[in-house]
């Protein structure tokens, strides 16, 4: 019986792929498809539903039901039996169909003799594109063969309206990886970049999907199979003693390589005339789409990781990918469901951008990203089943929005705006060499944030007049193991080499909250952000700490070291922090190791209650720098990280602003060196405000210092200032506006 049903069904296979290889008109392909599929599995009616839009289905082929309700009948998704088997993505087989829940009977389509339905999805690597029904007069369960049989017919039915072979039938039936596609996602950096896409796991494309030779089709599929055990237990073996997490996906793959009902499903669709490839590619397509409906964290990273294995295989098997030197085109933009730090950072600046699936505002990827200065979109859904390499695509990083294949209209929109971005550029350039001189005759000290070497030509190229903020974390958070004293202690040295003389500021390992270090044991916080985090995790553990004081202090090697404390919240952290530096400086001084000929130790103001600290605080540190990212989300109660509330607030808010001249004011009496160092000193407006209101050193991005110098050059503190003071006895929310009045009226 089995034997029949799979040479059936390889007859059948057969016939589809001459259907495929016909010069026939799209909906005549349909036509035929539908026909054969209802003749050979022997039941009057076979129908094709695609999508016509997000959420609506539509009858596009029948065999059995009326001829005129094609491309008439409609359903929502979810709606009615074929509804149902869209939104949930399995199969309904029923005997009785109209007494099942949720039967929804359509008078045009004449269905109403018919008894057993079985629909299947028709989906391409966990996306549904539609549903292939067959029904049947006779009140029957199908068979579970006859189930499988229906879904080969189905997955053959999604590769060919992927290749095109339905195309010019409307847009259900259109060619899809051809059209335009716009994805809404989240800024992770701003910046304007186009080029073309470069998949950072490429995808194989399969196109020998049906094959007459099973025999050579398992074949194929066992020696594959063997390579990738073998490629494993390689891994695996190279892995032992390393990173728990990446043993357990290894450990994973060797399951699923190993896994006999994996190996089971896909003989039996190669027996039913797939090529191995698409044998594989189906497997790979039901674990996607059960990886969306998921909500089990472990269970989805499993499910992942069998979608990993899955493409391994294809690329054995079709000698596709990256292992096969494909070239990196001249204009790189990285499409990823996610990336690891360290990956991007191999990638280094050959990137024009990156569009990932996944990730979020804050990942080691996107404070990557921002060192690179390269522009970032994150939560870009469906970019990776959306886009093939060597795609055109336009990065929109300032709006969070992606242009994949753009139209000539959105091409010309969109290098209209590069260009003028491209000329602002050019004026920033003329005023690099130029003081942050503003038209009351106050300049103001322009530093930028850096957080890896690479950032370090910057410092020649955008004017700055040093380093604000070297943020020491991303050392730590590119390697999977913790780095050595000597190798800190080299790299320290050489940040401070490439500033040739320019004050740096090393701020110590900012770790906790979202930046968890790969090797540590993740801390499982209900609030991480307010959680154990930065010096409060440097004062728990001080062995790490005391490491990084002793590697800036060889780093120095006699030259002047600036050494700020981050998220510092009372005047005792900050005292407890300094005792270990004086350690160190000790330890150093017993072994002979010269120390810095000036030292400065400061912290960052990061929450309102240092605000509030003694003033033997303000005396005893150094210089002061706040944090403007974590201090707003405290001020606030707003969550950074968390992108319904994270812009809810304005920076300008007038109770934000008040508070910041409160700190002003306390450094001012006690004579302490006060800078700004969050996102917000790199916005122009923003900046204009802070210095107006006595912040005359701000540090930001480096890309932020040309725009910002712009600004304060062409403008009037005492002016700006006045326009916040009637702002805030007007009783306004925010002062952006009066400001933006005194910006329109110069
Ligand atoms: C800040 O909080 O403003 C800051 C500069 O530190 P980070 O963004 O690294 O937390
Ligand atoms: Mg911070």
């Amino acid at each position: 019986m089995v034997q029949t049903t799979e040479s059936e069904s390889r007859k059948l296979l057969g016939r589809l792929r001459d259907t495929m290889a016909e010069d026939a008109a799209g909906q005549a392909r349909l036509d035929k498809i539908t026909h054969l599929t209802a003749d050979s599995m022997k039941t009057e009616v076979c129908s094709v539903y695609l999508f016509r839009d997000e959420d609506t289905l539509e009858l596009c082929a029948t065999e059995g039901l009326k001829p005129e309700a094609v491309h008439q009948t409609r359903m929502r998704l979810g709606e009615g039996l074929v509804g149902r088997v869209a939104r949930t993505s399995n199969a309904i087989n029923a005997a009785d169909a109209p007494s099942e829940k949720g039967f929804r009977f359509m008078p045009e389509t004449g269905e109403e003799i018919y008894s057993s339905f079985l629909g299947v999805p028709i989906q391409r690597l966990g996306e549904t594109l539609g549903v292939l029904v067959v029904q049947s007069k006779q009140a029957r369960q199908f068979t579970a063969d006859e189930t499988y049989a229906l879904e080969v017919v189905a997955m053959v039915l999604a590769e060919m309206t992927e290749l095109g072979a339905f195309a010019g039938e409307g847009a259900a039936l259109s060619a899809r990886h051809q059209h335009q596609v716009v994805v809404r996602g989240t800024t992770g950096q701003e910046g304007s970049a186009e080029g073309h896409v470069w998949l950072h796991e490429p995808r194989v494309v399969v196109t020998n999907l049906v094959s007459d030779d099973p025999e050579r089709e398992l074949e194929r599929l066992h020696e594959a199979v063997e390579r990738l055990r073998v490629g494993v237990d390689q891994m695996l073996e190279g892995a032992v003693g390393g990173d728990n997490d990446q043993l357990q996906v290894l450990e994973a793959y060797r399951m699923f390589a190993n896994s006999k009902s994996w190996m089971r499903r896909m003989e039996e669709d190669i027996q039913r005339g797939l090529s191995a490839e698409a044998a594989v590619e189906k497997e790979q397509s039901t674990a996607r789409s059960r990886m969306a409906q998921v909500t089990d964290n472990y269970l989805r990273e499993r499910l992942s990781d069998l979608d990993d294995l899955s493409n391994r295989l294809l690329r054995l098997l079709s000698g596709q990918g990256s292992e096969t030197g494909a070239d990196l085109p001249d204009d790189p933009i990285l499409v990823a469901r996610n990336i690891g730090p360290a990956e991007l950072l191999d990638y280094g600046r050959s990137l024009k951008g990156v569009v990932l699936e996944e990730g979020s505002v804050g990942s080691h990827a996107a404070i990557v990203a921002r060192a690179l200065a390269i522009p970032l979109v994150v939560h870009a859904g469906r970019i990776t089943t959306e886009a093939l390499n060597g795609d055109h695509i336009m990065v929109d990083g300032d709006q969070g929005l992606v242009h994949l294949r753009p139209d000539d209209t959105v091409v010309t929109a969109f290098r209209d705006k590069m260009a003028m971005q491209a000329e602002a550029q050019e004026r920033y350039a003329s005023i690099r060499d130029k003081p942050a001189e503003t038209l009351c005759g106050k300049t103001i000290s322009l530093m930028m944030n850096a957080g890896l070497m690479a950032d370090l030509p910057s410092l020649q190229g955008s004017g700055a007049q040093g380093v604000g903020l070297f943020r020491t974390e991303l050392q730590f958070l590119v390697r999977n193991k913790m780095p050595k004293r000597s190798e800190l202690s080299a790299l320290y040295a050489r940040v401070l080499d490439a500033a040739q003389g320019q004050r740096v500021v090393f701020r110590t390992l900012d770790i906790g909250s979202d930046k968890v270090l790969p090797y540590m044991k993740p801390n499982d916080e209900p609030n991480p952000a307010l959680g154990w985090r930065a010096i409060r995790v440097g004062l728990d553990k001080p062995g790490m700490m005391r490491m990084q004081l002793q590697a800036l202090l060889r780093a120095a090697n006699g030259r002047p070291l600036s050494v700020m404390f981050p998220f510092v919240a009372q005047f005792e952290e900050f005292r407890a922090a300094r005792a270990e530096m004086d350690k160190a400086i000790a330890r150093e001084e017993k072994l002979g190791h010269i120390l810095p000929e000036r030292l400065e130790i400061g912290a960052m103001l990061e929450t309102p209650s240092l605000a509030y600290a003694p003033d033997q605080f303000f005396d005893e540190v150094e210089f002061l720098s706040i944090g403007g990212n974590d201090l707003k989300q405290f001020f606030f109660a707003a969550d950074r990280e968390n992108e319904r509330v994270r812009r809810r607030y304005d920076t300008l808010n007038v109770s934000f602003l008040t508070f910041l001249e409160q700190i002003v004011a306390r450094c001012k009496n006690t004579n302490t060196q006060l800078s700004f160092c969050g996102e917000d000193a790199g916005r122009p407006v923003e900046a204009l405000c802070l210095a107006a209101i006595g912040l005359h050193s701000l540090s930001m991005r480096p890309a932020s210092i040309g725009p910002v110098k712009h600004l304060l050059r062409r403008s009037d503190l005492n002016a700006v200032k006045a326009a916040i003071d009637e702002a805030r006895e007007r009783g306004d929310q925010s002062v952006r506006g009066a400001v933006m009045d005194y910006l329109r009226s110069a």
